[in-house]
């Protein structure tokens, strides 16, 4: 018997390195997170402030960054360290990606020396939270609509607007938040550092969410908002700031993903080997083999791509749309594997006691955030035909 992973031999893809990092983060995700995550989801909580420092520890707060007291990674072994993470729950890998690829990434690309050297240690060390607030009650797909607006007042700022849906909102020190600004009369984006506590921001946590329970999502409000000069991130002009940061986020959802769906893949064949039915192991019978062989194909296949998306990501070369397809297709099979996987395990398959449905539910928003999969079709059809049709 061998597992999905030894099927396609992806262990022969990596270096011993990056194998043994591939390896640490499962052993620490096993052992620290996952005996608690079900306990988590059903209670809809996750102790962000507890386990941060446990992940600054192992290096995986901004692991891809240099310097700063960040890891330094390559992208392949943090995109597997995604993987190992979003194995125990994509809540747990949406706080890592949050943290490190949106807003450690927009201080770390944007930002001053000053702002660097305040933040970066102590967020690396997972000491300091961030959040990265983008999205509006009006503009998810559309940030570039947004009404959070920056205005000159002296040499401060006055931040007015709204956001939503933002990980780790409302336990994070500090957020960075994107809002239209004027430069000589012309609209322009810019990313600003908002610490908590600020006069007039305030962060609401969100609730009833049938999806990434563990996990915080907030609602970030801010009513006159008084920032000095040096709260802007000096090198941030237009959407194309936040959009790149997106995209260092997605890259390691191309792993996560797959993470989520070989933890399915590997419960439901343990369940369907043992679980008898009509006198014989379920695991035995055509149907569900047919099953799981269609899903091992398509975990071989996403993971194939996301080495190969990391390599090209190393050498400096990866595209957007390379970016976009691999989220794509990582998390319309995952949340399909999911799925197939809640079948073969029946009633059992609808309870906490295995991690099929979690995980489903959890893919329905990582099937979301970061571009849906529609507006990632449409970047693929934008660049397959040169016709755009977000609009
Ligand atoms: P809409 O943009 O209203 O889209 C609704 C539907 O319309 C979708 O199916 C979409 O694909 C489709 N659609 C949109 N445009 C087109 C088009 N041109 N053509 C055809 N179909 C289209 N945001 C942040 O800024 N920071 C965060 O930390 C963050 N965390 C999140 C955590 C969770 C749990 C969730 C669920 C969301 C989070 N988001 C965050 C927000 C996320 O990025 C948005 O939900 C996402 O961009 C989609 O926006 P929307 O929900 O407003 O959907």
């Amino acid at each position: 018997m061998v597992t999905v992973e030894e099927l396609f031999a992806i262990d022969s893809l990596l270096s011993d390195e990056e194998r043994e990092i591939r390896d640490a983060v499962a052993t620490f995700a096993n052992q620290r997170l996952r005996p608690h995550i079900a306990d988590w989801f059903e209670e809809g909580t996750f102790p962000a402030r507890e386990i941060a420092p446990q992940l600054g520890e192992v290096g995986l707060l901004g692991m891809h960054l240099e310097g700063y007291g960040c890891a330094g990674m390559s992208a392949t072994m943090y995109g597997l360290a995604c993987q190992e993470l979003e194995a125990v729950d994509s809540g747990v890998r949406s706080m890592v990606s949050v943290q490190g690829s949106l807003a450690m990434t927009a201080i770390h690309k944007y930002g001053s020396e000053e702002q660097k050297q305040q933040w970066l240690p102590e967020m690396a060390a997972g000491r300091a939270l961030g959040c990265f607030g983008l999205t509006e009650p009006d503009f998810g797909s559309n940030p570039g609509g947004m009404r959070t607006r920056a205005k000159r007042d002296g040499t401060d700022w006055v931040l007015n607007g709204s956001k939503m849906w933002i990980t780790n909102g409302s336990v994070a020190d500090i957020a960075v938040v994107w809002a239209q600004t004027e430069d000589e009369g012309k609209q322009v984006i810019r990313g600003f550092l908002v610490p908590a506590g600020t006069p007039g921001f305030s962060a609401r946590e969100m609730h009833r969410k049938l999806s990434l329970r563990a996990s915080v999502t907030a609602e970030l409000d801010f009513d006159d908002v008084r920032l000095p000069a040096d709260a802007v991130l000096p090198e941030s002009r237009g959407l194309a700031s936040p959009l790149a940061c997106l995209s260092e986020a997605r890259f390691g959802i191309i792993f996560g993903a797959l993470g989520a769906a070989r933890d399915c893949l590997a419960a439901t064949i343990d369940y369907a080997r043992t679980r008898e039915v009509f006198d014989k192991p379920l695991a035995a019978y055509q149907l569900t083999q047919a099953k799981l062989a269609n899903m091992a194909l398509e975990f071989g296949k996403g993971q194939l791509l996301a080495v190969h998306l990391g390599r090209l990501k190393d050498r400096g070369v990866v595209t957007p749309e390379q970016v976009s397809a691999g989220k794509l297709n990582s998390t319309r099979e995952a949340i399909a594997i999911a799925r197939e996987c809640r079948t073969i395990l029946g009633a059992n398959g609808i309870t906490l006691d295995y991690p099929v449905l979690r995980h489903a539910n959890n893919l329905e928003s990582v099937l979301t955030y970061e571009g849906t999969a529609e507006v990632h079709q449409l970047v693929l059809g934008r660049a397959l035909t040169d016709a755009n049709a977000f609009r």
